[in-house]
């Protein structure tokens, strides 16, 4: 078993509600409302209008700069362009199609005549036009996560880690689609030209290790699978990193700087998919559980799919129920409504009825200690909170809190149930925004002195 990383809690996985659930398909929605932003970096330019008529498959949306494109992902009628709710929070620019029911596929989806005869470029150009992006949550493009790294990388890792609680989308993948992740993994290896592609997956998932090794033994694949003592946060890519290779990613840096490259398993899958059939990102797995749950699921439906629906197919909603998390309940958001679509980067859908939130009013530091123990990014959150709370932008500077990944570790171990990440997402929106006025004040003044010099210049 593979070593494991520093700091880090072991909190009640909570997955068995659904880990043994095939993943079940969510008969087709009326309507998609599919958001131009769903990866890391500028939200996608439109390409349809209301009144179109587009088809599975079918681009809809053009990044720029740092980005993915996104695609319908049913056919039908574009019934509006604008802006809707959405998980991360305001409204962002979405395409409304109203669904035909035809599952027409667009002409624009064309599987490769060899797919194993395609050049390390052709199969990234293939996973940048199929709209892949980090399907665990980061969403960050992988098409240029595998190019930036060709030439660098000699540790490809593909995260089973699937440590967060509740979430067992990836355990699912392992068991079902075990070609899939294999077949994507073994493209990889041979984009990146490594020999060996390492799974690192939990211990709780032996029947999925089991499968996998099964899977690589018959396909004489190029991959090795890792099994890892199970700790939260280990799908951090930083901590996934140090379990596997036993090196640490420097402070600010990405797991290239140590030769590493890190991809979930969904995106496995989707890079396996685009390559063979040609199909991009029109799909996604999530897991709809939670106590407020009546019959809690993994679920595949359409990338835009309103999680209401999710949630009626999963029996509906409790009474009582006061809570809805997008994502998993330790790094997850919580929403004010079910109207919001699933995105590429929605994992899992939680609803709350029962009194599992432990808070407590005005709560104060003890001194205990116990979060500078679990923070895997050796932080003091002690500290960082007092800085957040008083607006210090210079002491949260100095105390790296740009190294926080927001894991929630420290809150989850905090007797005094301080709101420690919610607070230290305030403290680096205070870092992010000091920094954009102090650049906005430069160039002002770089300009006025330009400005100057040609009024003495004539
Ligand atoms: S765990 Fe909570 S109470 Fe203990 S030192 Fe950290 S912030 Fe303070
Ligand atoms: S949320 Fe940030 S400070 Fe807290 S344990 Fe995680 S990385 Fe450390």
């Amino acid at each position: 078993m593979a070593q494991a990383f520093f700091g880090g809690v072991h909190p009640h996985d909570m997955k068995a509600a659904t880990n043994e659930k095939a993943i079940e398909q969510l008969p087709a929605p009326a309507q998609v409302v599919i958001p131009m932003s769903q990866h890391f970096g500028a939200p996608c330019t439109p390409l349809v209008k209301a009144g179109d008529h587009v088809k599975v498959g079918q681009k809809i949306g053009e990044f720029r700069g740092l980005g993915a494109p996104i695609h319908a992902s049913v056919s039908g009628t574009v019934k509006a362009v604008e802006p809707r709710p959405y998980s991360m929070g305001g409204n962002v620019m979405s395409v409304v199609i109203d669904n035909d029911m035809q599952d027409e596929t667009s002409e624009e989806v064309q599987a490769p005549a060899n797919p194993d005869a395609l050049s390390v470029d052709e199969m990234v150009e293939i996973v940048k036009n199929a709209g892949i992006v980090g399907m665990g949550g980061a969403t960050f493009p992988t098409h240029v996560k595998i190019s930036g790294g060709v030439g660098k990388v000699d540790t490809v890792i593909i995260n089973g880690a699937e440590c967060e609680p509740y979430i067992t989308g990836d355990h699912r993948a392992m068991l079902e689609r075990s070609e899939e992740v294999i077949g994507g993994a073994t493209y990889l290896a041979k984009m990146f030209g490594v020999e060996k592609v390492v799974i690192g997956v939990e211990v709780n998932k032996q029947n999925g290790i089991d499968q996998l090794n099964k899977t690589i033994a018959e396909k004489h694949a190029p991959v090795v699978v890792e099994g890892l003592r199970c700790r939260y946060p280990q799908g951090g890519e930083k901590q996934l990193c140090q379990a596997i290779t036993g090196k640490q990613v420097p402070p600010g840096g990405l797991p290239s700087n140590i030769g590493c490259a890190v991809f979930n398993i969904n995106t496995t899958c989707a890079i396996y998919k685009a390559i063979t059939t040609g199909m991009p990102v029109v799909k996604k797995v999530v897991t709809v559980s939670g106590s407020g749950v009546v019959e809690p699921k993994n679920v595949e439906c359409p990338i835009g799919t309103p999680v209401s629906l999710l949630f009626d197919f999963c029996g509906g909603l409790k009474d009582g129920t006061y809570k809805l998390i997008a994502g998993g309940p330790m790094m997850g958001m919580a929403q004010y409504t079910a109207d919001i679509p699933v995105a590429k980067g929605t994992g899992c859908m939680l609803a709350f009825c029962e009194k599992e939130e432990q808070t407590v009013e005005h709560p104060q530091c003890i001194r205990c200690g116990k979060c500078v123990g679990v923070c895997p990014m050796h932080l003091e959150p002690l500290f960082l909170y007092q800085y957040a709370s008083k607006g210090l932008v210079d002491e949260l500077n100095d105390a790296h809190i740009m190294d926080c990944m927001e894991c929630g570790a420290c809150a989850y171990t905090c007797p005094a149930r301080l709101h420690l990440t919610h607070m230290f997402k305030t403290g680096k929106q205070l870092v992010k925004d000091a920094a954009a006025k102090a650049k906005a004040a430069a160039e002002a003044k770089k300009a006025a002195e330009e400005a100057k010099k040609e009024v003495v210049n004539k």
